[in-house]
């Protein structure tokens, strides 16, 4: 872990560099992004990029872009990236009465439940982030969440808030290792884990990929990426989007070896009487929870970026730069309601030593391999 984290460290030195050119250019300064990069290095050309769109996985799009020099065996294993992302979805979804999860949200509150090691470890994994955000993440949020459907306009009355808030709350889950099951202390408890299985799923379609040996990969699913390596000779570039206009550019992150989520209150909502209802919903409040309009987590793991991603909009953009920038292997990228754009540590300029800047090996222009 620390080898990746150098490596997308020393990236991260150039990320002030290329972000300003961004902003400049968001701003009509620039026409253009001028040619940063030197040639890259010559690379032998017995190989090609194979990607592929899946739509409707996890109520979302995959994607997956691998370098290889055998496409047949390339498509082999999109194949079965793709496999492991619907076995994910099967065993999380709310939305599939016969997954795990939904069998858990079912008895649960009534009886101890027998779950896949699997599920258990992720489990524990979301109780390790709620715990870490200080409560921000909270897969029970959807005791409340539940009756949130943002595509039907729909929301909670403030009586049904208050009542099924007090079955919001990760210390009602209870685990137990030695029987891998899964209790909740109170009744009107439900968990969901769209807030952490789709980086999840994006991991474990990097580790498919690993162990077949490639070493060029992006896998993205939604707002959730993690790319193995660089783009042959020069970083993936992630751009991060303007809250307000899908098609602008705000800033430009060049990043190898990590991986990255964007949270944003523009991805699933609906605005009523000016007030906008969207996805990330405040343990505490039960209400969406709009302290930023985006966050962008970078971390070793897609799970941990996933996992994190929400904090700043329940915490606000400075509690949750003070979790981010205590954690030593995570970075973030916050946009404030009034269009700040806040950077951690390790983002920021007096971070850059001037000398690794210098070279000017920033990131040339490339197409963003996501854009949030
Ligand atoms: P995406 O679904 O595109 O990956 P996010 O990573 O921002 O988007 O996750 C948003 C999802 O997280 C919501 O749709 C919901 O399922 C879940 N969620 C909402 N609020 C919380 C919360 N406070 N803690 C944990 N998960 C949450
Ligand atoms: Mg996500």
């Amino acid at each position: 872990m620390s080898g990746s984290r150098a490596a997308w460290r020393f990236i991260a030195l150039r990320v002030m560099f290329t972000s300003l050119l961004s902003i400049a250019s968001a701003h009509g300064q620039m026409q253009a992004q001028p040619a940063l990069a030197p040639a890259p290095p010559a690379q032998p050309q017995n190989g090609q990029w194979l990607s592929r769109t899946v739509d409707g996985i996890m109520g979302t799009r995959i994607f997956v872009e691998i370098w290889t020099e055998d496409v047949p065996a390339g498509d082999a294993a999109i194949d079965a990236v793709m496999d492991e992302m619907r076995h994910i979805d099967d065993t999380m979804s709310t939305y599939k009465p016969s997954s795990e999860v939904s069998r858990v949200n079912a008895l649960a509150a009534t009886q101890p439940v027998r779950i896949s090691r699997e599920l258990f470890r992720l489990l524990t994994t979301a109780l390790e982030y709620s715990r870490i955000t200080e409560g921000a993440f909270d897969i029970t949020y959807a005791s409340v969440g539940y009756m949130y459907d943002f595509r039907a306009r729909k929301r909670p009355t403030e009586q049904q808030i208050t009542a099924a808030l007090p079955a919001v709350n990760y210390r009602h889950l209870l685990l137990d290792r030695k029987t891998s099951s899964v209790r909740f202390s109170q009744p009107g408890v439900r968990i969901d884990l769209g807030g952490i299985a789709k980086g999840y799923a994006v991991d474990q379609g990097i580790e498919i990929l690993k162990a077949r040996g490639y070493s060029h990969a992006l896998v993205n699913a939604g707002g959730d990426s993690r790319v193995i390596g660089d783009r042959r000779g020069r970083p993936w570039v992630v751009g991060i989007r303007h809250p307000d206009h899908p098609d602008q550019i705000i800033t430009r992150i060049p990043l190898v070896d990590t991986a990255f989520s964007t949270s944003g209150d523009y991805e699933r909502y609906f605005d009523e009487d000016g007030v906008r209802y969207h996805h990330i919903i405040d343990p505490h409040t039960g209400h969406s929870a709009s302290k930023v309009r985006s966050a962008t987590v970078i971390a070793p793991t897609a799970t941990r970026t996933d996992g994190l991603s929400k904090t700043a909009f329940v915490l606000g953009p400075d509690e949750a730069m003070r979790i981010y920038n205590r954690l030593d292997d995570v970075d973030a990228v916050l946009v404030a309601p009034d269009g700040r754009i806040l950077y951690s540590k390790g983002l920021t300029p007096g971070d850059a030593a001037p000398a690794a800047v210098a070279p000017a090996t920033g990131a040339p222009a490339d197409t963003p391999p996501t854009v949030h």
